[in-house]
């Protein structure tokens, strides 16, 4: 396509609100647009790309054998509140009335949907196992939309669904997604890692989620390099570091511990390293109130204690509850005395003569020893790994990186079959309930990550594989006769061989057009100046800094067999 005649608003400014680099080229180079927070128009450019993503994706789906249709973003609350989701989904779920006060949604996902018309549709055991898939717009209200499209409240997902006679049928399905997802992920030129995930209090037999180590990445993932362990932070398993040496359980000692509420006010008072100090944690987890206990120095992870506790909703108990319970300002609470289930860290549990708040305000309690002095309801891990742990898989120390997910894989199990009646008929004519997996790719997202894996101080670096254009030509002079026919010789050469091309007929000086060449991340430049007088012109990678010089005929074969190599 001619330059002058594309849609193509290139920014010099970097936007303010853009913090990431993908975010920023974006919108730099004419990709998108933004209309709302977490809403955006994707431009020429921009959809080019997006549908090159989505391509890939759809043809390793196809591959493994999953089939492509489409169902509407507008749904009915029915099957939500079937399936109790309805609720579950709280402010994330996108929820409007029809003009006779119907509830609708707009799908934040679509397990629902997909059980229901495989329910309606499917009876017996010999339609199994079946893999249906969509590429479709989603919606979710999200707290925090940030980064651009990388976690935007409109964007669209490939999402797949198996129906499987058994386990082991399920097995088989999710390999086949594994399979197809590192491929579609390949293609993209992706970095990723694949990590072990939570299934949540739900249920689910096992999940991983496809992580683009990045910085900018909002998850957590803890890996091992020298086993390859690798989990997502919220599912990864600690071994408890090594108790205190002192074996002597001391006598039990109440201090006055005036304006102390901080760990790091009562490192100083008492001055112990936050090793000999407990946190108690009070939580509500639904309509309940209970305490959690970890180490001074960690952090406790929710996912984990929500999974224990298997409450829907867990927020930390605001300071009225706290003193309710306690009988103390925040800041004192303690187990000694406490009604309430304490759930406490193996950590804390083997702990000796450490000290906690004394549920009574101004005061702790030192030489605390669990067992003598209080009991725990249940001894579970529910801290944050960190960086230096111990791999739970082979002791090796545990390394910890940000990631962006951009692809999930899940073994449901029966769990929306059953709230469904999702069921078929075996070779018996019993009756049994579908065996699931459901497997997304944020779209969208999957090509942000690309531009934050692929970029430097001059803009986008595509991958050929996803690159809005192949090449570029680039006329220095567009006035000057020899020169463009010699660029329009190779813009229809390369043309003619398939390969997708730009000509820049700008009448704009050459600084210009390279600055937007490489803005927009076109993989080969090829630029006709004065050299062609000889019948040269020079070639040059986006991904590299050198050039060369080329005849023309040469320039075009090089061109075509970069191309035909980044595709494969
Ligand atoms: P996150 O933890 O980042 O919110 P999620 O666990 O909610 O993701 P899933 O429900 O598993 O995501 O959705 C499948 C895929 O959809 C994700 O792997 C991600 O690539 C994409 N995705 C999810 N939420 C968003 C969003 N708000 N914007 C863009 N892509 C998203
Ligand atoms: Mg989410």
């Amino acid at each position: 396509m001619r330059v002058s005649q594309m849609f193509i608003p290139t920014l010099r400014e970097v936007p303010a609100e853009a913090e990431i680099a993908s975010h920023k080229l974006m919108l730099r180079a004419g990709l998108m647009r933004k209309l709302a927070s977490g809403v955006y128009s994707f431009l020429p450019l921009g959809y080019k790309t997006f549908r090159k993503v989505e391509q890939i994706i759809r043809e390793e789906m196809d591959r493994a054998g999953a089939q492509e249709l489409i169902m509407s973003a507008l749904l009915p609350a029915e099957f939500y509140q079937e399936s109790g989701r309805w609720d579950v989904f709280g402010p994330e779920m996108f929820r409007l009335k029809d003009r006779s006060g119907r509830d609708f949604c707009l799908g934040p996902t679509h397990e629902e949907i997909f059980t229901e018309t495989v329910k309606h549709e499917t009876r017996s055991y010999r339609s199994l196992p079946l893999t249906l898939y969509q590429i479709q717009t989603k919606y979710r209200d999200e707290r925090r939309p940030r980064f651009g499209v990388m976690r935007s409240r409109e964007f669209v997902m490939k999402d797949a669904y198996s129906f499987d006679r058994d386990e082991a049928g399920l097995d088989v399905s999710y390999k086949k997604m594994y399979e197809a997802y590192c491929k579609a992920f390949d293609r993209c030129g992706l970095d990723y890692i694949v990590v072990d995930a939570d299934t949540g209090a739900m249920g689910g037999s096992g999940s991983q989620e496809f992580m683009v180590k990045s910085e900018i990445g909002e998850a957590e993932i803890a890996f091992c390099e020298a086993c390859g362990y690798a989990a997502n932070v919220e599912k990864a398993e600690c071994v408890p570091d090594a108790c205190c040496d002192c074996t002597e359980e001391l006598s039990l000692e109440k201090v006055e511990t005036p304006n102390v509420k901080t760990i790091e006010d009562l490192m100083k008072f008492f001055n112990f390293s936050q090793k000999k100090f407990a946190k108690t944690l009070i939580y509500k987890a639904d309509d309940k109130v209970v305490a959690a206990m970890i180490r001074g120095d960690r952090e406790l992870n929710e996912t984990k204690l929500q999974n224990h506790l298997k409450c829907i909703e867990l927020e930390m108990a605001d300071p009225e509850t706290v003193s309710k319970i306690t009988g103390a300002d925040v800041g004192f609470a303690g187990p000694v005395g406490l009604k309430a289930e304490i759930i406490v860290d193996p950590e804390v549990a083997a702990m000796k003569n450490f000290v906690i708040g004394a549920n009574e305000t101004g005061y702790h309690l030192k030489n605390v020893n669990i067992d003598r002095d209080f009991k725990a309801s249940v001894v579970k891990d529910i801290r944050n790994i960190v960086e230096g742990d111990q791999c739970p898989k082979c002791q090796a120390p545990i390394k910890v990186a940000h990631g962006i997910e951009v692809g999930h894989i899940f073994k449901l199990g029966t769990k929306y079959s059953k709230a469904l009646n999702c069921i078929y008929l075996d070779e018996t004519g019993k009756e049994v309930p579908m065996v699931m997996g459901c497997y997304g790719i944020g779209v969208n997202r999957t090509m942000a990550a690309v531009i934050e894996q692929n970029n430097d101080e001059n803009g986008i670096i595509w991958p050929i594989s996803v690159a809005p254009y192949h090449v570029i030509v680039i006329p220095v002079n567009t006035t000057d006769k020899t020169q463009m026919e010699a660029a329009e010789k190779i813009y229809n050469g390369l043309k003619a061989a398939g390969v997708e091309v730009m000509l820049d007929d700008r009448d704009e000086r050459p600084g210009v057009k390279f600055k937007d060449a490489d803005l927009i991340g076109i993989p080969v430049r090829i630029t006709v100046g004065k050299k062609i007088g000889d019948g040269i012109v020079e070639y040059k990678l986006r991904k590299n800094k050198e050039f060369k010089d080329l005849k023309i005929d040469e320039a075009i074969d090089e061109a075509i067999k970069e191309v035909q190599e980044g595709l494969k």
